[in-house]
């Protein structure tokens, strides 16, 4: 075997969102050489694009010239919103951070694997002290509106303040004012206080938000993780061919923004964390098994992929006096049922960009049926009320006059994602989407954007997607590689390590093995912090970390017998 000297460095950690930059500080702290690959680019307060009519430093399609942080992949079951960034989906996200309910351990693959209810607290109390989680102070006239709505609805008694990682000032201190680092002790950067502006989603100009670059990665990096930006990782196989990464790995990496000169790079490492969410690990993983560069990936690989139940519904309120996109993107929530969850949500003023995938709210059984009253909703609309409906339609003012509503369901449902040519594309493999269908109508939230538009008197919204297609969107896309016993159940244990593979973890929401009901970066975080906390310190790496196959152990054990 190679002395360490001779690898480029200890560990790689394929993206650096809330899996990536857990993963690189911690290994940082034990004393390993870290390298974060990371396909996004770099963000700060100067280069963020002020509305999100900036397409091209918002959206991430960099073959057409986009390179913004903020992507959307369409699949045949499911629209899945995710980031892309230094800093992964921290840079777009609304800075939600919610304890998954206990509940959820006792679902899907993880169930029974370790006693999650006693262990995850510490690892929850962790994450939310490094990502400065707070009550949200802030409430805006969307989330007044909220409230009011429930209460008509007979459900106000559940409404709350959302948990955010938002620095905020308390109450009396002015707004926008700059301190020196009040999260760790004076090592992390200087940071300003919350102007309410509703921002959050388009990257926070004014450095309020609490994203990954300014806590996590900015300390890894500063105990010498090195990040490389806009580099994307095509391959990773062991070094010695037919090895199961026993003398450590080779990852190849190409510049993502590029489209002509790719600048391959080879760079070498002791052991691989795959965080690139889970879409990018899935992908990447399909990918690397079909070349036969990590062959012994599990076949489950793909399987469980859970989208949270989401449907985003919402209400405009055309020539409304207050500004709906005023306070922080998230501020509030509300429980409609037991198992039905809505969050009241905004994009800053003048990013109406999402005014394009909206429509009237139509419910009905989805097909031909459904979008045959949206038409008919559409035209009765037009008819009796022109002007109105017209404005309803007019993208500009749309985030100004609008309130989106996350609505999601703690229901068990998956979907699954396979390496497939689509019939469109024979050329070559894509991410397919199979399955049943996730529905896109939930009945008691369409009812409560109804109470909503009564109670504001504005009109209820649907995505236009889940209309005409059947196609829910989700922030949430979890699952894919889901943690189990062995690998005829999943795809990696419940140390986060992949089955077949030495010193080869997976961190980020693919290895979410439920759903979680609530958004799920800080239950990804956590879980992150407890996966690294089984990685020994450099001093004591044995470099022969494998995944515990209970189904082999249990075989094994029965011959020795
Ligand atoms: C608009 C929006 C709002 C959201 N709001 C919330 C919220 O309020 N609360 C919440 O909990 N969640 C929210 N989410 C979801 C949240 O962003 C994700 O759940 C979270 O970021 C997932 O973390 P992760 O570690 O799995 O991966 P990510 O944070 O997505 O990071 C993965 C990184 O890997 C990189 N990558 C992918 N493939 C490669 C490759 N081959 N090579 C190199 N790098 C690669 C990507 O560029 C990305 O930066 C929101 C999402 C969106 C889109």
């Amino acid at each position: 075997m190679k002395p360490d000297q001779q690898y480029d460095c200890d560990f790689i950690v394929i993206g650096s969102g809330f899996g990536g930059s857990v993963s690189a500080l911690r290994l940082a702290e034990k004393g390993y050489r870290v390298a974060v690959m990371e396909m996004g680019r770099r963000w700060t307060r100067e280069n963020l694009p002020r509305t999100s009519w900036s397409i091209h430093r918002w959206f991430w399609r960099p073959s057409l010239g986009l390179r913004g942080f903020f992507n959307m992949r369409f699949f045949r079951h499911v629209t899945i919103l995710h980031g892309c960034a230094v800093g992964g989906g921290s840079i777009t996200y609304a800075s939600t951070l919610l304890r998954a309910p206990d509940k959820v351990w006792d679902m899907g693959s993880w169930a029974g694997l370790a006693d999650w209810k006693s262990e995850m607290p510490q690892h929850f109390d962790t994450a939310a002290r490094m990502l400065g989680i707070i009550e949200n102070r802030i409430l805006g006239p969307a989330d007044h509106l909220l409230r009011k709505s429930a209460e008509a609805s007979g459900c106000g008694h559940t409404f709350y303040r959302t948990h955010v990682g938002i620095f905020q000032s308390v109450a009396g201190e002015p707004v926008k004012q700059t301190y020196p680092d009040p999260f760790f002790g004076g090592e992390g950067p200087e940071r300003s206080t919350c102007n309410a502006c509703g921002g959050c989603m388009m990257g926070c100009q004014h450095g309020a938000k609490n994203t990954l670059d300014l806590n996590y990665l900015y300390l890894a990096e500063k105990r010498g993780a090195q990040v490389f930006a806009e580099t994307k990782v095509v391959d990773v196989k062991p070094l010695f061919a037919g090895d199961s990464g026993d003398s450590g790995y080779e990852v190849r990496t190409v510049k993502s923004t590029a489209c002509i000169r790719r600048q391959p790079q080879r760079f070498t490492c002791r052991g691989v964390v795959f965080s690139a969410s889970s879409l990018g690990t899935m992908e990447l993983l399909f990918h690397l098994r079909e070349k036969g560069s990590l062959p012994a990936i599990s076949e489950r690989l793909g399987k469980h992929v859970r989208t949270n139940s989401e449907s985003l519904i919402g209400v405009r309120v055309a020539g409304c006096g207050d500004d709906l996109s005023k306070g922080i993107a998230i501020g509030s929530g509300v429980y409609i049922d037991e198992d039905t969850h809505i969050e009241a949500v905004r994009y800053p003023n003048g990013s109406d960009t999402m005014s394009l995938l909206s429509t009237l709210l139509t419910d009905g059984r989805p097909g031909a049926q459904r979008i045959a009253l949206w038409i008919k909703n559409v035209f009765l609309s037009a008819l009796r009320h022109p002007i109105k409906t017209t404005r309803v339609f007019w993208p500009r003012g749309w985030a100004r006059e609008s309130v989106i509503l996350l609505c999601m369901q703690a229901l068990e449902g998956h979907i699954e994602m396979r390496w497939e040519r689509p019939w469109f594309w024979p050329f070559r493999k894509f991410l397919v989407s199979r399955g049943a269908k996730v529905p896109t109508y939930i009945p008691q939230a369409n009812a409560f954007a109804r109470k909503v538009a009564e109670v504001s008197g504005g009109t209820s919204m649907s995505m236009l997607p889940e209309i005409l297609f059947n196609i829910p969107a989700t922030a949430h896309c979890i699952g894919g590689c889901v943690m189990a016993d062995s690998p005829a159940r999943g795809v990696v244990d419940v140390r986060h390590r992949v089955f077949g593979y030495r010193n080869m973890y997976v961190c980020d929401g693919s290895m979410v093995s439920a759903n979680l009901g609530v958004n799920p970066s800080l239950t990804i975080t956590a879980l992150t912090e407890r996966a690294m906390t089984f990685i020994p310190p450099v001093g004591n790496a044995t470099w022969d970390d494998r995944a515990c196959d209970s189904e082999h152990a249990g075989a094994k054990q029965q011959i020795q017998h």
